[in-house]
C-alpha cells in the first residue's frame, strides 16, 4: 500500500503530468500612465510582452498630442482611419450621444488651452475658451484606456492563459476566474487621501475604470482646476462630485461613461444608470458621502444605495 502511494505521489510530480501555471508581471509607462499587468497561465510570459506591445502601439495611433501619430493626422484632415479605427470613432461619438454629450471626445482644443495635455498649466480667457470650443478635433483621452482593455481581453483569447489582471492606470480590466472561486477585489482610490475609500468585487471579464479630480489638475489663485471638463462650458466640471467609479463589462464604455457621470453629476448621472442596463457606479460627493448602485458590490465603507424606481 506505501509503495501504491508514493507511486502516485511521483506520477502527480513528474513533469508533464501536471499541467504548470506560470506568471507573469510586467510594468509599463504608457498613456502618460503607469501600467501594471499580471497574467496566469502557460502563456504567460508571450501574452504579457505582447499586451505590453499592443497598448504600445494604441498609444502611439491614438496619442492626440503627437502631430505624427493617426490621431494627429485625422486632425489635421491628412488621413482616413481603417475600418477598425472607424469602428472606434463611431462608438465614441454614439457614447457621446448617449451621455447627452457630457462625454465629448472632441475637446483637444479645450484641453490645450489649459495646458492640460503638456502640463504648462494656466487658466484661460472665456474668449479663449469660447473659440476652443467650437473646434471639433479629436481626444480619445477619455476613453482610450478602456478601449484598451477591451483590446487586451481579445488579444487573452488567442493564448493558453487562465486569467489577467491589468492594471492600465486606475483602469482594472479583469479577465477569467480566481482559481478559488472567489471574486477580484478592486480598491478604489480615497480621492482625498491616501488609501483606498473601499473595495469592489466582481467576476470574469469587467473594467472597473474610476474618473476623479485628484488624477490630474493644478492649483491658481487658491482654486483646483481639474482636467475633466464640462463640453457646455470649457470649465473643470463641476457636479459635486470628486470621483466616479464604473464597473461595466465592456471597458470602452465604462471609460466614456465614468468621464460623463462626473460631469452628469449625482442625479443626472443616477437617470442615466437607471435607464440603462449595462453598467454599476460609485459616485463620491466632494462632501466625502459615498453613493453606490445596488448592483456595486461595494464594500469597506459607509454608503447610501441608489435603487432602481419600480
Ligand atoms: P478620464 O480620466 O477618463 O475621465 O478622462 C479625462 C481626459 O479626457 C482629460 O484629460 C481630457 O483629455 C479628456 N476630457 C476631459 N473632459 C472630457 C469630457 N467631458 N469628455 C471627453 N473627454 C474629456
Ligand atoms: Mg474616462
Amino acid at each position: 500500500m506505501k509503495r501504491f502511494v508514493c507511486l502516485l505521489l511521483a506520477l502527480a510530480l513528474l513533469p508533464g503530468c501536471q499541467r504548470r501555471e506560470d506568471t507573469a508581471r510586467q510594468s509599463l509607462f504608457c498613456m502618460d500612465t503607469v501600467m501594471d499587468l499580471q497574467v496566469w497561465g502557460a502563456d504567460a510570459q508571450a501574452a504579457a510582452g505582447d499586451l505590453a506591445a499592443l497598448l504600445n502601439d494604441l498609444q502611439d495611433q491614438w496619442n492626440a498630442c503627437d502631430e505624427e501619430s493617426l490621431i494627429g493626422a485625422l486632425n489635421q484632415g491628412t488621413t482616413q482611419p481603417d475600418p477598425q479605427q472607424q469602428r472606434l470613432l463611431d462608438r465614441v461619438e454614439e457614447l457621446s450621444r448617449r451621455t447627452g454629450g457630457a462625454f465629448d471626445p472632441h475637446l483637444h482644443s479645450v484641453s490645450a488651452c489649459w495646458g492640460f495635455p503638456t502640463g504648462d498649466y494656466r487658466v484661460p480667457t472665456r474668449e479663449e475658451l469660447a473659440e476652443a470650443l467650437k473646434e471639433d478635433d479629436w481626444d480619445l483621452g477619455a476613453a482610450l484606456k478602456g478601449y484598451a482593455g477591451d483590446r487586451c481581453v481579445e488579444l487573452l483569447k488567442g493564448y493558453d492563459v487562465d486569467r489577467a489582471i491589468l492594471d492600465l492606470g486606475g483602469n482594472i480590466q479583469t479577465w477569467g476566474e480566481k482559481p478559488d472561486g472567489t471574486p477580484w477585489q478592486i480598491g478604489i482610490r480615497d480621492p482625498r487621501g491616501e488609501g483606498l475609500l473601499g473595495t469592489v468585487s466582481v467576476r470574469g471579464t469587467m473594467a472597473v475604470v474610476t474618473s476623479g479630480d485628484y488624477q490630474r489638475y493644478f492649483e491658481a489663485d487658491g482654486k483646483r482646476y481639474h482636467h475633466i471638463l464640462d463640453p457646455k462650458t470649457g470649465y473643470p466640471a463641476d457636479s459635486g462630485l470628486s470621483a466616479v467609479t464604473v464597473i461595466c463589462a465592456d471597458g470602452l464604455t465604462a471609460d466614456a461613461l465614468s468621464t460623463a457621470l462626473f460631469v452628469l453629476g449625482l442625479e443626472a448621472g443616477t437617470r442615466l444608470w437607471q435607464e440603462s442596463g449595462d453598467f454599476e457606479a460609485v459616485f463620491v460627493l466632494t462632501t466625502g458621502e459615498v453613493f453606490a448602485t445596488e448592483g456595486a458590490a461595494l464594500s469597506g465603507c459607509d454608503y447610501e444605495v441608489i435603487c432602481r424606481e419600480d
